[in-house]
């Protein structure tokens, strides 16, 4: 789980809150984009999303989406009850657990 870069960009913030208002991080590939440094646990989530990109691979966008639909149809968030999501919050937190 080495493999992965943060990029921090500060400019990204504005972009970003077009699409998603008070986002922090993406995870492309093995690349982590954020507008500021992440604490150990907020790492530990983007982890989370590296290790789901290697899963899946080109796909992941995909499938991806087609929770986040799968949710809004389901009547619930498409972004924090997303599998995906509700993953790497499970991650994060074992991870945090053991420091
Ligand atoms: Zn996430």
């Amino acid at each position: 789980m080495s493999d992965h870069r943060v990029h921090v960009w500060p400019w990204l913030r504005v972009v970003g809150s077009l699409l998603v208002k008070d986002w922090l991080a993406i995870t492309i590939g093995r690349r982590i984009y954020a507008w500021r440094p992440l604490s150990d646990g907020e790492l530990a989530h983007e982890l989370a999303h590296v290790e789901q990109w290697k899963r899946h691979g080109i796909a992941f966008p995909f499938v991806y989406l087609a929770d986040s639909l799968r949710a809004r149809r389901a009547g619930k968030r498409w972004y924090h009850d997303n599998r995906f999501e509700h993953e790497a919050r499970e991650f994060a937190a074992r991870g945090s657990r053991r420091v």
